[in-house]
C-alpha cells in the first residue's frame, strides 16, 4: 500500500490503474487524453496521509495548548 503513490481513473471509460510514481501517473493521463480523448483522473494517495493527519490533529481536545502547534488547522483558524 505505502508504494502505491496515485490512481488514475477514467469515468468515460473505466479504465483504472494504480502507479507508484506520479510522473508515469501523469504520463498516463496525458497518453490517455491523446489517445482517446477521455479526461481522466487521478487520485494522490499521498493526499491521504496529510488528510489522516489533519483528522488526528482536529481529535485532540481543543483547547489552548493541547492542540497541535504545527497543524494547518490550527493557523487557518487564526
Ligand atoms: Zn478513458
Amino acid at each position: 500500500m505505502a508504494s502505491k503513490r496515485a490512481t488514475v481513473t477514467c469515468p468515460d471509460c473505466g479504465l483504472e490503474e494504480t502507479f507508484t510514481k506520479l510522473g508515469t501517473a501523469r504520463s498516463c493521463i496525458e497518453d490517455h487524453r491523446t489517445e482517446t480523448g477521455h479526461e481522466a483522473t487521478w487520485e494522490l494517495h499521498q493526499l491521504d496521509a496529510g488528510v489522516e493527519r489533519a483528522g488526528d490533529d482536529a481529535g485532540v481536545c481543543g483547547r489552548p495548548g493541547c492542540t497541535n502547534e504545527n497543524s494547518p488547522l490550527v493557523q487557518d483558524g487564526r
